[in-house]
């Protein structure tokens, strides 16, 4: 195991002041999941004081990487989940962790294999999209929405699935780091496309701290300036009301602002907040593929998410956070860019 960070030590004399904003503690109830406690045990382990075995170590993994412990810390600039991502690496791993390695080892994801869509090369596009393992794996359907979406406003888009692998940040999360999108690099020497366009938020923050040469942008963003300036129209969906569910990887890790609540305005859908949301919202327990290698855990966070949400229509706009809420028991909740190109037309 790798010494942790300095700033991990400050989170480990903390008196655990945002014990109450972690989802995975107040799911699982086990002191030991709760944020100044990890931070903790990753020290003991790294001092030698514990024997680092795959038991051990389990704590350190039952993390969402949803951000709500910063919100209450005192320590400006430091994320817990980033830091815990560091401890674990090298190993060892956990049994779940280990079966999500092999899985990602073996098929280029921690989901497994999913079909892959036809390449669609251009030169210089507008833009190239990329899509993340979990975008592939649970919802291709939106990759496809945000494309057309784009293509609706005039935009040449270009799409190389068969380069579409790893982003990097699955294989931080089960302590096996590894290269950023290494299928993504030459892709973007050789098309030079204006911009990358990205529908998952772990993706957009590896990619847009990677030094790609393009500018990356969240798929959410472009759509929305697309309507903004004119380029696109969109056919009204409402009079009705939806529940949004704000993913902690856009509203509290990215600063998506209102772009999502104005999309979703745009056509004609009344939006209903749940008490959380916005940087206070409350995470569904997929991230940091806590859901591959502790469903259980994660299925808890979700269902906790889920009952606070109300309903009965819930849209949100990540692919973990609509599969988690699903198998959490949520039988109405859709993909916003999806919704939104239902209705869209040619501008
Ligand atoms: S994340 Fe910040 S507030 Fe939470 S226990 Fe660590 S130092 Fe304390
Ligand atoms: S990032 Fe979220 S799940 Fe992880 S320790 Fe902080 S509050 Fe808990």
């Amino acid at each position: 195991m790798r010494r942790p960070p300095a700033s991990l030590l400050d989170c480990a004399i903390c008196p655990n002041l945002c014990r109450c904003d972690c989802p995975v503690t107040a799911a699982t109830a086990r002191e030991v999941h709760s944020p100044s406690q990890k931070a903790r045990l990753a020290h003991l382990l790294a001092s030698g004081a514990l024997p680092v075995d795959a038991d051990t170590v389990e704590p350190l993994y039952a993390c969402a990487g949803c951000g709500a412990c910063t919100e209450l810390c005192p320590f400006t600039g430091f994320e817990l989940a980033p830091a815990l991502r560091e401890a674990r690496a090298g190993g060892p791993h956990p049994a779940g962790v280990a079966a999500a390695l092999d899985t990602l080892e073996a098929t280029g994801s921690p989901f497994g294999l999913a079909p892959l869509p036809e390449d669609e090369i251009f030169e210089s596009p507008d833009a190239l999209y990329f899509a993340g393992c979990a975008e592939r794996a649970f919802a291709p359907e939106t990759a496809a929405a945000a494309v057309s979406l784009m293509r609706q406003a005039g935009w040449t888009v270009a799409r190389v699935p068969s380069r579409e692998v790893c982003c990097g940040h699955a294989l931080r999360c089960l302590g096996s780091p590894g290269p950023v999108a290494p299928g993504l690099w030459d892709l973007v020497a050789v098309l030079s496309p204006s911009r990358v366009v990205v529908g998952c938020p772990e993706c957009y923050r590896e990619l847009a701290g990677a030094g790609l040469e393009v500018e990356v942008e969240p798929a959410l963003r472009v759509v929305r300036r697309l309507h903004r300036e004119g380029r696109l129209r969109l056919t009204p969906l409402g009079p009705g009301e939806v529940t949004y569910h704000d993913p902690c990887g856009w509203t509290r890790l990215t600063d998506l602002g209102r772009d999502p609540l104005e999309l979703l305005e745009a056509v004609g859908l009344q939006v209903r907040l749940p008490r959380r949301h916005g940087r206070q919202t409350d995470c569904c327990g997929a991230g940091d593929l806590l859901a591959v290698h502790s469903p259980t855990v994660a299925r808890q966070v979700a269902r906790r998410r889920l009952a606070a949400l109300g309903g009965p229509t819930v849209v949100t706009s990540c692919a973990r956070c609509r599969q988690a809420l699903r198998e959490a028991g949520a039988a109405d909740v859709h993909d916003l860019l999806e919704l939104v190109a239902g209705g869209g037309e040619d501008g």
